[in-house]
């Protein structure tokens, strides 16, 4: 640690004794001696108290249109403030954005120092901006700072978003649940063995994560990466979208998203034909399905479920709403179709 760096104690951690620490944030519950710094490389043991390196920093601040997050049943064609930071307790082969997930915090030197009052009235200065995405990296790493900025940013009107892997625990998800408006959740898999191998994770949190946002009052979207050969069964798809329908609700969206090569993973890119195989076994159980990171007009627009009436056109991040007045509702045959309008 940097000798000028301020300390920001951690939120959610028991003291044990000989100045052990243990982490209660996510579903790895590290351990921590002094000096020692848990899986997801932001939190430390300094003599026996835990502290997170990633307070009052961001390492990536962009303002993007909301699809990107991907959310394309949340206010659809706004800006979003969106901030990041560095570190991720999940260690997937095939990170995007492994140059600030999979760094360690006191090794970083790309930090811009910022309060939480500086990026709230940022929010507040960017025109056609619905609020602050907590994004880029693991949002759940910097929890404490991301929780002080979504209360401040809650008192001023402006709305929180967060794109997650969902490895989270049950007490901190309920305690910031209240200040986060919109969530789009990574499942990466229907198989434990998958997360095992290919993330050092597990399922189960993650299925908890999603039910209990499911079960509240924020708006909820999942998106999945296909990556060739590792997620791509058919079978084991069809058990996923089920349960999402079953557990979840069929009027989840789910994103289908095309895998490239990145990080440590050599595969080739999904072929797209796979892709539109499981987009049509995803439609057959869910309301609103689309694909990503592809060249597919048609299914990255979003119609109603009940008359077929094309209600949002998208092209890239170009977004058309069928009416001005729309309310998220099919203005042909009323039917709702989950997309929160403000
Ligand atoms: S948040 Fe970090 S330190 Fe805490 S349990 Fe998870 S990986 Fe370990």
């Amino acid at each position: 640690m940097k000798k000028t760096e301020k300390m920001q104690e951690a939120l959610f951690y028991e003291k044990q004794k000989n100045d052990l620490v243990k982490c209660l944030l996510c579903p790895w519950f590290c351990e921590l001696k002094p000096g020692q710094t848990g899986s997801c490389k932001v939190r430390e043991n300094v003599e026996g108290t835990l502290v997170t390196h990633v307070y009052n920093k961001v390492a990536a601040l962009s303002t993007d249109p909301i699809e990107k997050k991907p959310l394309y049943h949340f206010y659809p064609g706004k800006n979003i403030l969106s901030i990041g930071e560095v570190g991720c307790n999940l260690h997937c082969n095939f990170c995007q954005n492994h140059h600030i997930s999979q760094c360690r915090a006191t090794e970083f030197y790309g930090f811009h120092s910022v309060t939480s009052e500086q990026i709230v009235n940022r929010a507040l200065s960017v025109r056609n901006n619905i609020g602050i995405a907590y994004t880029y990296n693991e949002p759940f790493t910097f929890y404490e700072f991301m929780s002080d900025i979504a209360q401040l940013s809650h008192e001023n009107g402006l709305r929180n978003v967060v794109v997650s892997n969902g490895y989270i625990n049950p007490e901190p998800l309920s305690r910031i649940l209240p200040y986060i408006d919109a969530f789009n959740i990574d499942l990466k898999a229907f198989d434990n063995n998958f997360y095992k191998k290919q993330t050092k994770g597990k399922l189960k949190p993650v299925k908890e994560t999603l039910k209990t946002i499911a079960g509240s009052e924020s708006h909820l979207e999942i998106t999945n990466l296909v990556i060739t050969s590792l997620n791509d069964d058919e079978s084991a798809f069809e058990k996923m979208v089920k349960w999402i329908a079953a557990e979840l609700g069929p009027e989840v969206p789910l994103h289908l998203s095309r895998y490239f090569p990145q990080y440590r993973s050599t595969l080739p890119p999904t072929p797209q034909k796979t892709l539109n195989n499981l987009f049509s076994i995803a439609s057959q159980h869910l309301q609103y399905v689309y694909l990503g990171n592809v060249n597919e007009g048609k299914k990255s627009s979003t119609f109603c479920s009940s008359c077929g009436t094309l209600l949002i056109e998208r092209n890239g991040y170009q977004t058309k709403i069928i009416s001005a007045d729309f309310d998220g509702r099919c203005p042909k045959c009323g039917a709702p179709a989950n997309i929160v309008m403000g």
